[in-house]
């Protein structure tokens, strides 16, 4: 009986050490950290800072774009029919700058100086260009290039029709994108607003004030790097600096930062070390999951969710400490979860393209992935050409920094010259 339980225990505990110990491929562990990750209520928000937001609305075109018929060239306003064999004087009758409103119409063998944008005078039907034209006097103009209609005219609404659908729900608009907005007058849309990540690195050993470093100390380089990061995904950061390992002090933080962020990164203390004090305070004030990636490097990776006091969920990134392992698990982890929360449907992970290996790249099969920092370009066979940049160490990101992709080198081998390898493109 003593003997059955005792075995059971063990069998148990058996189990538990396996569970924790089981790797969890990257794409659940993206899925898994993608779907518990929601999308951030929409505002109203002004058409100059929507350069790469994503919009929650149709816009639909109040007005023409351009709101009226228009000169597209500078020249001489005409009747096309006065202007079929050249040369041919015509008599000029007025001057129309852009912004300025004809009064005067064009009749039969006259013409209107007018400048580009200014709008069509009653009459004219074509626009000859003043490099076709050479003037004779104040009150006439010889013409050199005969005109057909509509020649050197823009149309009313010829860019934008009003009752036009300029853009759908779930565009990213670019910055030409922000500026058909201001065109067509949509001074304020409803878009999904920037996320604020707050952002904050642990470690005693950590040095940011550039004093000289004593036995055991390095200077912090993640913050550095993930702010730059976080803002080039497209969010708001606020960079609270380094955490000292102490659990009272690191809960004090969160605990204020959680009421004004909508999701938060930190960096170090969530593998195996005895004074991680991320999985300490963690454990005990958010829902976490402690996960071990298929992954080299960046195997260690935590999330998780805080509530704060408003009912918000707010999603905890946990990086390692180690610098390329940060990078890289903010990369493939992190970086998607942020762009759904900021409205991202599609293209939430960056592109993968097959490429071809120029050298080869050794590893031990270990079970996991090995994403490998190379550089590459595309050459004149059409195909992206990679190797890799150096020392892959996890701590190593001189080499890292140089990267252009990480290749996707499987369990295995690993891979020789030649070969094909799938690269995540960085940026
Ligand atoms: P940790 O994940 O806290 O166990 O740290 C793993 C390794 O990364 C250790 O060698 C740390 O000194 C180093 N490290 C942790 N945080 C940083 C940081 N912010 N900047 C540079 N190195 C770091
Ligand atoms: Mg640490």
């Amino acid at each position: 009986m003593r003997l059955a339980v005792c075995t059971a225990a063990w069998l148990q505990h058996r189990r538990w050490r396996y569970r924790n110990h089981l790797m969890i491929p990257i794409h659940e562990a993206q899925q898994t950290v993608i779907e518990a990750c929601t999308v951030l209520p929409a505002l109203p928000t002004a058409c100059e800072v929507m350069n790469g937001r994503v919009l929650a609305q149709d816009v639909v075109a109040p007005e023409n774009v351009p709101p009226f018929t228009n000169t597209a060239v500078d020249g001489y306003a005409v009747r096309a029919a006065d202007v079929q064999s050249v040369p041919v004087v015509l008599r000029v009758v007025d001057t129309l700058a852009a912004g300025a409103a004809p009064s005067v119409a064009v009749g039969s063998g006259e013409s209107i100086r007018i400048m580009t944008g200014a709008p069509m005078p009653q009459g004219a039907d074509a626009v000859v260009m003043v490099e076709d034209s050479v003037r004779e006097g104040d009150a006439h103009v010889s013409l050199g290039r005969a005109a057909k209609v509509g020649d050197g005219i823009r149309d009313a609404g010829s860019d934008v029709r009003v009752g036009e659908t300029v853009f759908v729900a779930g565009t990213v608009l670019n910055a030409a994108g922000a500026g058909v907005l201001a065109s067509v007058n949509a001074r304020s849309v409803l878009a999904y607003p920037r996320a604020r990540v707050a952002l904050l690195s642990t470690g005693d050993e950590l040095v940011t004030d550039g004093s000289p470093l004593r036995i055991g100390q390095i200077r912090e380089s993640n913050l550095t790097m993930l702010d730059a990061m976080i803002a080039a995904s497209g969010c708001d950061v606020n960079n609270l600096g380094v955490v000292r390992d102490d659990e009272a002090e690191l809960e004090r933080v969160l605990l204020d930062v959680v009421e004004h962020c909508d999701a938060i990164v930190t960096s170090g203390g969530v593998s195996m070390g005895d004074f991680d004090v991320v999985k300490a305070v963690l454990s005990r004030i958010a829902k976490m999951q402690w996960m071990q990636l298929a992954i080299k490097p960046a195997k260690p990776f935590a999330f998780g969710q805080l509530i704060a006091s408003d009912g918000r969920v707010i999603p905890i990134f946990g990086l390692p400490g180690n610098p390329v392992s940060s990078m890289i698990s903010f990369e493939l982890l992190a970086r998607p979860a942020l762009r759904k929360m900021m409205g991202h449907t599609v293209d939430l992970l960056r592109p993968t393209i097959s490429a071809v290996l120029d050298a080869p790249i050794r590893r031990k099969a270990d079970g996991k992935v090995h994403y490998v920092r190379v550089f590459g370009g595309f050459e004149p066979d059409g195909r992206l050409h990679v190797r890799d940049t150096g020392p892959q160490g996890s701590h190593q990101l001189a080499a890292t920094a140089m990267a252009n992709g990480l290749a996707y080198v499987p369990d295995g081998a690993g891979l020789a010259a030649g070969d094909e390898v799938n690269v995540y493109l960085l940026g």
